[in-house]
């Protein structure tokens, strides 16, 4: 180990169910739009491959304490989505093989500062300072992908306040999880430590301070806190 001039920062890190294990993690991918709103024809696969963008590693929050309103929006949009923590990574993994790459599962949201995604969007430019705040990527204890439910199917649901906002199934995505583990893995060496943010159904909608979330994937677990004033 080389002397560092300062004491490295710790490792970022989620936590797994019913362990006092925590799970370390290396980086976030998240996927962008993989929900169809309308049933594909059977087979005819005219499907845009997958696109990702990232959030730094440190962004992750665990969903058991208040995660803070961030700064620079007056639009902080929720976004429900089954995160898949990788396990074993690889370059190149085929579709067939991508399931054993994944150490578990668990329940996200992906935070977003939609006013300034809008305006990235119209600009052209990256969406890094919309999609990659502090604490932007919130995330539920994991489950072991051997006692986990089917990542192919299953009710993904998030609430605010007690009301439903978001409801879809995870047979709705565009890509599935083991493909978008390939396709991943085709432009990034995955690594252990790895999470994937696999996208969100529809209903995204506006957080407030003092709005508490709930949410779920079937089989994935549950996801629960509070928005807190934060930085402003
Ligand atoms: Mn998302």
């Amino acid at each position: 180990m080389p002397d560092f001039c300062f004491a490295p920062q710790p490792q970022p890190s989620v936590g797994i169910a019913n362990s006092t294990d925590r799970f370390p993690v290396r980086r976030i991918f998240c996927v962008g739009r993989n929900y169809a709103a309308h049933a594909r024809e059977l087979g005819n696969d005219d499907r845009e491959p997958p696109f990702f963008f990232t959030k730094p590693a440190d962004a992750v929050i665990d969903d058991c304490g208040p995660v803070p309103y961030p700064p620079l929006t007056n639009n902080l949009h929720h976004e429900i989505e089954l995160v898949v923590a990788v396990g074993e990574g690889g370059a190149n993994i085929a579709a067939g093989e991508a399931l054993k790459h994944v150490w578990g599962y668990g329940v996200g949201v992906d935070l977003t500062r939609r006013d300034l995604q809008d305006e990235a969007k119209k600009m052209a430019r990256p969406w890094d300072w919309s999609k990659g705040f502090d604490n932007s990527a919130v995330c539920s204890a994991l489950i072991a992908a051997d006692k986990a439910g089917n990542p192919d199917s299953g009710r993904i649901w998030l609430s605010v306040n007690g009301v439903e906002r978001q409801s879809g199934d995870l047979a709705d995505m565009i890509w599935p999880v083991a493909d978008i583990i390939a396709f991943c893995s085709q432009s990034m060496t995955l690594q252990k430590g790895d999470l994937i943010y696999t996208g969100t159904p529809a209903g995204v909608s506006e957080l407030k301070v003092g709005d508490h979330v709930t949410g779920g994937v079937e089989g994935m677990g549950t996801i629960d806190f509070t928005v807190s004033g934060g930085a402003s």
